[in-house]
């Protein structure tokens, strides 16, 4: 299919995008790596008047550590394409969960175009970088007309394709907890190697995001509970799809789904314990 007609808009700045935001309004799109854009504009999914390219803005890629000690974040740019990230030394040395995420993602092609705020933005409940930046905790940094705003990761993600970002607003950083050596595991479970998650589990440092198991990324909060009492990393792994709702498709029906999630959740919580 061909979208519909649409005005294209080259911004170089932040500036620049939230001014074009502000005058073309509700009907503007923000177009970053226009990997998930464009396909729904394909489908007739979206049909956006005014396209925004933020492609351009230079000062909105990059990875660096912000403030010393225990209390330092790592500041990752929304422009920040998931092979930069894949590759970036700071990344991999500091939390390295993202990297390896990163590079999980899709096939190359998609990884040197997506990047990490677009989508953080889009919030398909199947995708990769969510969940991790999920199981990490951490902020969404968010700017609009009012200035910035941070909004934790466990408010952002609010239901299919829905957040709690403004019409007005964009993401410009990602903002997460140094983890350093803490263990951390992944598991992605594809019918093909550069699918989409059927189903995916982060854990880091107690905390266990899913993929693909509610109308957005969930935390497995009973297992993180459980976690916490002291159960085993077994008895935790099996309460993983409480308090979820899987959708059911082609790949795979909700029974099947929870599953998935128990499993992966065991190992990557056995991953991140280093057994
Ligand atoms: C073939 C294929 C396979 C893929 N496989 C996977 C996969 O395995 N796992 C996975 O997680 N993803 C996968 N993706 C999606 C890929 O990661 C996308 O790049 C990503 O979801 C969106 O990033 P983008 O930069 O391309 O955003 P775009 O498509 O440009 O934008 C997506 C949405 O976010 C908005 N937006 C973009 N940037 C901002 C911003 N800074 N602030 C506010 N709003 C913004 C746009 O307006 C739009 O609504 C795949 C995509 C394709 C085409």
């Amino acid at each position: 299919m061909i979208p519909s007609p649409f005005e294209y808009v080259k911004v170089r700045s932040v500036d620049e995008a939230l001014a074009a935001l502000t005058e073309h309004g509700e009907d503007a799109k923000l177009l970053a790596g226009g990997h998930s854009l464009l396909p729904i504009m394909k489908l007739r999914l979206a049909i956006p008047t005014v396209l925004i390219d933020i492609s351009g803005i230079s000062d909105l890629s990059y990875v660096r550590v912000d403030g010393d000690g225990p209390d330092a974040m790592v500041a990752i740019g929304a422009g920040t394409r998931h092979f930069e990230l894949e590759r970036d030394d700071v990344a991999r040395t500091e939390v390295p969960l993202l990297p390896h995420v990163a590079g999980r993602v899709g096939d190359p092609q998609v990884r040197h175009r997506g990047t990490i705020g677009g989508t953080t933005a889009h919030s398909d409940p199947a995708s990769d970088l969510p969940t991790a930046l999920l199981a990490l905790g951490g902020t969404v940094v968010l700017q609009g007309p009012g200035g910035r705003r941070e909004v934790p990761v466990t408010e952002f993600w609010t239901g299919f394709f829905e957040t709690a970002m403004s019409p007005d607003e964009m993401v410009v950083e990602l903002r997460v907890p140094r983890t350093g050596s803490i263990g951390w595991g992944y598991e992605k479970f594809t019918r093909r190697e550069n699918d989409w998650p059927i189903v995916a589990a982060a854990a880091v440092d107690g905390r266990v995001a899913l993929a693909n198991m509610a109308g957005s990324v969930v935390r497995a909060t009973a297992t993180e509970e459980a976690l916490a009492r002291g159960a085993s990393i077994a008895e935790a792994a099996e309460l993983a799809d409480q308090g979820t709702s899987p959708g059911a498709d082609m790949h795979a029906d909700q029974e099947y789904r929870r599953h998935l999630a128990r499993l992966l959740t065991r190992r990557a919580l056995e991953t991140a314990a280093g057994v």
